[in-house]
């Protein structure tokens, strides 16, 4: 493909995105309207390698964990911020029957190399990181905004003008030879790939002190406190469906404080609530991919709550789209749920 690209949205996916075509090469220039309803604002931004009740890997992570933190290293020295974390994380068990299930998988080895022990109340992760999301976000947007990528605006759905046979899409006076949608939960994503089965799941966080709360530990049982100073973290996130409002209501700051209570062993004092949206879809994984019907319309998106892990690979994908027309990998194409 020749010509510029525009990145609508500078959320991780927008982020992740222009800085891997920027490193290519490519000319891209994003529009912003700001960080304020982003999910990436106010997500932990964990990786984790064993999730859920069942101790599952998480998709890929064996490949894409070491290419995320390759990637995110590579953006700390480029933004001169600091972003990724390795974390120790001591995944709590709820009842005996989980403690059992996690006790046959470790016997069995099924959970090497990620899981280094296991005790009474709990298996102790290697392979867990944190990377500090909004700390990208803003130092993206400044290197942007010094090199004039940045439009910091809110771009409509009616102020792009669609070629009819093939040439370049324009918007705001600028030509483009291809528009990638990266507005996670926001309206003109949604719109424009109307067809998709997205789902909208709001979280809310809390930052809490706790004695005893170490950095650069996590607890995690369904629910998860990170310690990020000594004495001071975030405990996380609700998980309602089919919630798109960002309030941060009294039921989700009780639910938040009993969580950190019953993870730090002890009082917590909470302090400010955030709330996000995650975008997801009905197999939980991402979506990369060309709208099927118009042509130069691109999406990266429905990140669930794994963002941290596969944006930078998802970026690694488009990039090679853009630059040597690849195939989607099928298991993240947009188009999986239309064939
Ligand atoms: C409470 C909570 C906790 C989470 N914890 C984790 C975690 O621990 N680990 C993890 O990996 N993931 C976590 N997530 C999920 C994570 O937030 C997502 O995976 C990821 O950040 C989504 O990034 P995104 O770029 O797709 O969307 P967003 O971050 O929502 O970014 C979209 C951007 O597009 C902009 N935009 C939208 N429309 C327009 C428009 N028309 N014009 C211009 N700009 C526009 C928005 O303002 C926003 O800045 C969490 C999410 C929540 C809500």
């Amino acid at each position: 493909m020749n010509g510029r690209v525009l990145i609508v949205g500078q959320g991780l996916a927008g982020t992740a995105l222009g800085l891997e075509l920027e490193a290519a090469g490519i000319d891209c220039t994003i529009v912003s309207d700001g960080h304020a309803t982003a999910a990436s604002r106010v997500a932990a931004g964990l990786i984790n390698p064993i999730t859920g009740q069942r101790f599952a890997r998480t998709w890929r992570v064996e490949e894409l964990g070491p290419l995320a933190q390759a990637a995110y290293q590579r953006w700390e020295t480029l933004l001169g911020v600091r972003l990724w974390h390795d974390l120790r994380l001591e995944r709590r068990f709820r009842d005996a029957v989980e403690r059992e299930r996690a006790a046959r998988r470790f016997a069995a080895g099924e959970l090497a190399p990620f899981a280094r022990a296991l005790t009474d109340e709990a298996l102790v992760l290697d392979g867990a990181a944190r990377v500090d999301l909004p700390a990208l976000l803003t130092a993206a947007a400044q290197r942007w905004r010094s090199s004039g990528r940045l439009r910091e605006a809110r771009a409509e759905a009616e102020e792009f003008v669609w070629p009819a046979d093939g040439g370049e899409v324009r918007w705001r006076g600028e030509a483009f030879a291809a528009v990638i949608c990266c507005t996670g939960h926001g309206a003109l994503g949604r719109a424009w790939f109307a067809g998709s089965p997205f789902a909208a799941i709001k979280g809310q966080i809390l930052t809490v002190r706790a004695a005893g709360l170490a950095a650069d530990t996590v607890r995690h049982d369904g629910m998860w406190l990170i310690g990020e100073r000594d004495g001071q973290g975030r405990v996380g996130a609700t998980f309602e469906r089919d919630r798109e409002d960002l309030d941060a209501t009294p039921a989700a700051r009780e639910q938040l404080i009993a969580a950190a209570r019953r993870l730090a062993g002890g009082e917590v004092e909470g302090g400010e609530q955030a709330a996000g949206v995650r975008l997801a879809l009905p197999d939980r994984l991402p979506a990369i991919g060309w709208h099927s019907r118009r042509p130069g319309l691109g999406f990266f998106g429905a990140l669930g709550s794994k963002g941290a892990l596969w944006a930078p690979w998802l970026a690694q994908q488009w990039r090679e789209v853009l630059l040597r027309d690849a195939a989607v990998p099928l298991e993240v194409a947009m188009t999986r749920f239309a064939l």
